[in-house]
């Protein structure tokens, strides 16, 4: 069956070939409808066309996203021309039919593309241009729908060889693209506003197969979206696994900061040792092991004070009466471990807003697994860094081999390295550290500031001598100039652990040598970014 074209109604976003196209409709003597800005082009070329206000008697309002939504309209793209009753009904409303539409979508997909304000993507849901296109496909029997500018040429050839009629496969053929085209653009709203709820949290970490299990207030920043996903298979023990006894809800940063802190504490073995870690922005700021929580507590605090104030606590054994009445004599946002005895847990009630959480056990270290990070158009994906000093073979370097004691230091010293972001340098005397320099860009910085803080905390016990004399240094990675080995002598340390591996070994085993370090390689590099 042959549908006779006598009047279109465009209604079109994208005007891309439309002049041209409506010109030949036109030509062909089809009377042309259209919405505001596509009757304005229209105009514009000198082309005679009426506007959807004379079919609907009402003017377009709110902003356009009232337009078409009228009887008028739907009424003239619905009708069934072989059934009476419609035509009753078209006859006494005075209603015209519609046997073309050309409709293409306001660009939501564009505007989410260019990550416009959530107000623009939200303007840019069309409503009526999706429900006329509805109509007319599924009224394909007497009506053509055109969603496709490329469309256009074919549509035209066929009016031209069928005296102005378009036959059943092409009107057939269009309606199921229009019905893809809607489906497609509704699917890519859903997707977007699943992304904007608070419970969804940011596409990528879907896109790594977790399920998610916490939405969060906000990111690393208020004005930043976030959420907590589970991964899928078996968990480590820490903070995604935890039980929280109290205090507020866990935030962004306290997720990652708790999880640097226990990660840190789990290369400590419970049964050879205590163990605490003080961490801040996910660096240790101090990081202690001795017979009691409450020693290593004191001692992991004495290495920086000042930065542990609002840190995160992390334990390796139970969480004991004693250790928490010391925890909570100063501001702590958290305090994990994997257990805690019932005086404890009343100890820490004391502090409201403090959150404790128990973990039932220790992650392992050498447990595999993967870390995930996120950039610009993909994830980067590294097996986590399961490698611990325990199983390196450490080879002495210098003519000084290392005293039982300091060795003892240097592979607490290199266990604490791992954890802290590069450049790493750790000072550490008799299980504890006394300076940490942290993520800087030179090595030579971090020593520095390392070897400042082990001065500064001397100032504060009001020793003399700066803490990192007689302590060991670790590096983790390889001194690729003797500057900053030459920065931890001068600060007092007696030995050194580091990867080496440098093309400046020779020059830097030289420079320890003459300063009557000990110096030993470990052969793996512990980079933490
Ligand atoms: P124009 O540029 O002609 O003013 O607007 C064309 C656009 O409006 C098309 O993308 C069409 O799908 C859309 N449209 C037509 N009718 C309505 C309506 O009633 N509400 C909304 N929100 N959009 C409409």
């Amino acid at each position: 069956d042959q549908v006779r074209i006598s009047r279109a109604l465009l209604s079109v976003s994208d005007k891309t070939g439309l002049v041209d196209f409506a010109r030949a409709l036109a030509e062909r003597g089809i009377a042309l409808v259209s919405t505001g800005g596509t009757h304005r082009t229209l105009r514009e070329a000198g082309l005679p066309v009426a506007e959807v206000a004379d079919l609907t008697g009402f003017p377009e309002m709110m902003d356009g996203r009232v337009k078409t939504l009228h009887p008028g309209v739907h009424g003239g793209l619905l009708a069934i021309r072989d059934n009476p009753e419609h035509q009753a009904a078209l006859a006494a409303h005075g209603i015209q039919t519609i046997d073309l539409l050309v409709v293409n979508l306001y660009p939501f997909e564009a505007t989410i593309g260019a990550d416009r304000p959530e107000a623009d993507c939200i303007e840019n849901i069309d409503v009526g241009g999706p429900a006329m296109i509805r109509g007319a496909a599924k009224n394909h029997a007497d009506v053509a729908v055109v969603t496709d500018v490329s469309d256009y040429a074919a549509i035209l050839a066929e009016l031209a060889a069928n005296q102005g009629t378009i036959g059943t496969a092409t009107r057939k053929a269009l309606a199921q693209k229009a019905f893809a085209r809607t489906a497609a653009y509704d699917a890519a709203i859903a997707n977007w506003l699943t992304g904007r709820l608070d419970e969804a949290g940011p596409a990528p970490f879907r896109a790594f197969g977790g399920s998610l299990a916490q939405g969060l207030r906000y990111g690393e920043n208020p004005h930043q979206r976030a959420a907590f996903y589970r991964t899928p298979g078996p968990a480590r023990p820490g903070v995604a696994t935890a039980r929280q006894l109290q205090g507020k809800e866990l935030s962004y940063n306290n997720f990652n900061d708790t999880d640097a802190a226990y990660e840190c504490v789990a290369e400590f073995d419970p049964a050879r040792t205590g163990a605490v870690a003080i961490v801040k922005h996910a660096n240790p700021c101090g990081v202690a092991e001795a017979a009691t929580l409450t020693e290593a507590y004191e001692r992991a605090l004495a290495c920086d004070p000042t930065s542990a104030f609002g840190g995160i606590v992390a334990l390796n054994r139970p969480l004991d009466a004693e250790a928490a009445r010391r925890i909570v004599e100063i501001f702590t946002e958290v305090i994990i471990a994997p257990d805690a005895s019932e005086e404890a847990r009343a100890i820490v009630a004391g502090k409201k807003n403090l959150r404790l959480l128990l973990t039932g056990g220790l992650p392992d270290p050498r447990a595999p697994g993967e870390t995930v990070r996120t950039l610009a158009g993909g994830l980067l994906v590294q097996g986590r860094d399961a490698a611990t000093v325990d199983d390196m073979t450490l080879t002495v370097v210098t003519k000084r081999t290392p005293s039982e004691a300091e060795y003892a230091d240097l592979r607490f010293a290199y266990r604490v390295a791992k954890h802290v972001k590069s450049n790493a340098i750790v000072y550490a005397k008799a299980g504890a550290t006394v300076g940490i320099g942290a993520g800087q860009m030179s090595r030579v910085d971090s020593s520095r500031i390392a070897a400042w803080k082990a001065a500064e905390g001397a100032a504060r016990l009001g020793v003399s001598e700066s803490l990192a004399k007689g302590a060991v240094v670790a590096s983790d990675a390889f001194f690729p100039f003797a500057d900053g080995l030459l920065a931890a002598a001068e600060a007092g340390a007696t030995a050194v652990i580091q990867p080496g591996g440098s093309m400046r070994d020779d020059a830097v085993i030289a420079a320890a040598d003459a300063a009557g370090l000990a110096m030993v390689f470990t052969g793996i590099r512990h980079f933490r970014h």
